[in-house]
């Protein structure tokens, strides 16, 4: 289990255009290897890293790079091939990898072993043999304190041209909470972020962050605005920026909304919880097919609450408070009654469940919170506590 933090760094501008010169050196490499697949060839992580020799001859500037970054050039395109390959064997139509476009920095990882952390600045090496090297070491200086001891150091740059470091770790032994058989089951919503109900009975509503609306009408703003400008003048290229700056602000307070309303869901008393597998909902199954009616409510699971995301922090805040972790089928959690089992259609516009059989009146995401909760409860399957929730998905 690995935990990430990531801190934001200052380079000077020399190290700053190292930077930028190893990345395009990195995603070029990447590019060009992914071009040979496009055009048919094989796959094999092994022979790809031999030609490394070869590329090293060809462009010597790749010598400027440090080795262990172009390495790990071969380990992404191996992942991403792997998880294509992964995909279609599963029956699916995965689009193929695709190139890393140029104006996105191409993030650099480092090794742990191979850094130095020297009074709060990161020592990040550069490439070459001898003295002196084209390019001297990068020293960023670190704004917090990095964990100690860490595995791996992604550099990542934003749209506003601000560097960080991620810094992974391995999680600290977490203290398992004993098991009392308490759980709290979680339906993942649309309205409401989380919608919980418990063992004791009572119900907990994660939600209702609004701040990306007002991000939604500046955003729309600055593109209404550019619309009636020359493409490519100064005041279009203002604006684009602009825009780019609004977005990143709106992205990093989504993500603190998510670690906030995770880091609440894990620290309810129960000691168990329970999540539906994503992967059954309606709104990430009809991604592909859009209706009309669910068009509007899809956007705003997709765009702005991306859930998949907060699953993960769900999982590893879960791992830290020593919380156990089902996830479980939901199908038809939404559709049936939560007092007689009654089943019916629940289009996702229905907020409310009305049962025709027992004249029961819920909240849709209440009702669904407690069939998960009835269903974990049963046992009405193997439900292995999961390490991993994103990556397997089990069907239905
Ligand atoms: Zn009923």
């Amino acid at each position: 289990m690995l935990l990430a933090k990531k801190i934001r760094i200052n380079v000077s501008r020399q190290d700053a255009e190292t930077l930028e010169f190893m990345q395009a050196k990195c995603r070029a490499l990447y590019n060009w290897h992914l071009s040979q697949l496009k055009s048919g060839a094989k796959w094999s992580v092994y022979d790809a890293k031999k030609t490394l020799q070869q590329s090293r001859q060809i462009d010597p500037e790749l010598n400027a790079v440090y080795g262990k970054l172009l390495q790990e050039v071969f380990f992404r395109l191996n992942e991403a091939m792997r998880g294509f390959f992964r995909r279609v064997k599963a029956g699916e139509t995965p689009g193929f990898p695709r190139y890393h476009p140029r104006p996105k920095f191409f993030t650099l990882k480092y090794p742990g072993v191979y850094l130095r952390v020297e009074d709060q600045t990161l020592i990040l090496p550069t490439g070459g043999r001898g003295k002196p090297k084209r390019f001297p070491d990068v020293r960023a200086k670190l704004t917090e304190t990095p964990p100690t001891p860490f595995r791996e150091v992604a550099v990542t740059k934003d749209a506003e041209g601000h560097y960080y470091a991620t810094f992974l770790s391995d999680a600290d032994e977490s203290h398992p909470q004993a098991d009392d058989g308490s759980a709290i089951a979680y339906d993942l919503g649309i309205k409401t972020l989380a919608t919980g109900y418990s063992t004791t009975g009572r119900f907990v509503h994660v939600g209702g962050f609004t701040t990306y609306r007002w991000y939604n009408k500046q955003l729309d703003r600055i593109r209404a605005l550019r619309s009636h400008c020359q493409k490519g003048s100064r005041r279009y290229r203002y604006l684009t920026r602009v825009y780019h700056r609004v977005s990143e602000q709106k992205r990093r307070k989504q993500r603190d909304s998510l670690h906030k309303a995770s880091a609440f869901l894990t620290r309810q008393a129960e000691s168990a919880i329970v999540l539906g597998d994503l992967s059954q909902q309606q709104m990430v199954q009809k991604s592909r097919n859009v209706t009309k009616r669910t068009k509007g409510l899809h956007r705003s699971v997709q765009n702005e609450w991306g859930l998949y995301q907060f699953v993960q922090m769900v999982q590893y805040k879960a791992q830290r408070n020593g919380k156990k972790l089902y996830v479980i089928s939901e199908r038809y959690t939404s559709k049936e009654c939560s007092g007689c089992g009654y089943r019916q259609e629940m289009p996702l516009w229905k907020r409310t469940y009305h049962c025709p059989q027992c004249g029961l009146v819920m909240d849709r995401d209440e009702n669904s919170a407690r069939n998960i909760l009835a269903r974990f409860l049963a046992r009405l399957g193997p439900y292995p506590e999961r390490d991993d929730v994103l990556s397997t998905s089990s069907g239905i």
